[in-house]
């Protein structure tokens, strides 16, 4: 998958693969790519079987591209330290090849929900961790771990589900509201102006990239991340049930000796579940007429 975009922005050194490139050179066609995007833009939630409401409002104190690209620099010494430590799945594993065959299923289905994520370089890298664990960083920065494939034993329709939930939490911009909320001026102001090029831009950065590897999301955006995870996997062809299925496995990961990374920050309780029991049905439909494509 070497993009032409990767080799521009010099991102192959650490890159699994730019799915942007891919989904524009292959699946994409810009009748498609222009046909969703005034779709994202004209009717985001009419569009959408699940109801998750409007994003929220102050996020929009924190500047989206300063954010993406404080992710993009924490995600860049993420990858390089795994890769120093001889953890990071090269191209060519079957696990990673399993991930980025996912990814390319989802992300033509990410526009609907944040009309940025047409100009976002995904990326999907697998690490070699006992940790059962995945993310996704603002900007379409994605990050598994071996230990939530290999210890819940997950079926491609049950890591399409983890990957569309943390897609979800970047395409919803959980990251960027949890930051307004919790430092709103503060970080407002130092990304500002890091953006204008005036103060200690590097620092600011540095600083918010590391709280993005840290950061909690609230039990309002794990729903929401649930929701709109399961209708992205729904229009990718993944089986909805798993969603179902693959937070059963969660919980009995809990009460096991797993690494508590995920589990702590997704609690995995009934309420959990049943929601999304209550869901599949809504996405049912999307799912049977991306099945016959
Ligand atoms: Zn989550």
């Amino acid at each position: 998958m070497k993009g032409k975009c990767q080799r521009e922005s010099g991102w192959a050194y650490y890159c699994g693969m730019c799915m942007l490139c891919f989904a524009k050179s292959s699946a994409w066609s810009s009748r498609r790519g222009f046909l969703l995007a005034s779709a994202a833009a004209a009717a985001t939630p009419a569009l959408a079987q699940v109801d998750v409401g409007k994003p929220e409002a102050i996020r929009k104190l924190v500047p989206a591209e300063a954010l993406e690209n404080s992710a993009a620099q924490q995600y860049a010494k993420v990858i390089s330290d795994a890769r120093a430590k001889n953890v990071l799945r090269s191209e060519g594993d079957p696990q990673l090849a399993r991930l980025h065959a996912i990814a390319r299923k989802l992300i033509p289905f990410a526009t609907q929900w944040n009309p940025r994520a047409a100009q976002w370089r995904w990326q999907v890298n697998l690490i070699a961790s006992k940790q059962i664990n995945a993310w996704c960083m603002p900007g379409g920065k994605i990050a598994f771990y071996t230990g939530i494939l290999d210890q819940l034993k997950l079926t491609d329709d049950e890591a399409a589900m983890i990957m569309g939930h943390e897609m979800a939490h970047a395409l919803r911009e959980h990251a960027r509201e949890r930051l307004a909320k919790s430092q709103a001026t503060n970080i407002g102001l130092r990304l500002g102006a890091q953006l204008l090029g005036l103060g200690n831009a590097g620092d600011a950065a540095a600083n918010i990239g590391t709280q993005l590897l840290t950061l909690k999301f609230s039990r309002s955006d794990e729903s929401e991340a649930d929701l709109v995870g399961l209708e992205i996997a729904a229009r990718g062809a993944y089986l909805p049930d798993a969603s179902v299925s693959l937070w059963k496995k969660m919980t009995a990961a809990s009460g096991g000796s797993g690494g508590p990374a995920f589990l702590s920050t997704h609690p995995s309780g009934p309420q959990r579940i049943q929601q999304l029991q209550a869901n599949v049905p809504k996405v049912k439909a999307l799912y049977d007429k991306a099945r016959r494509v």
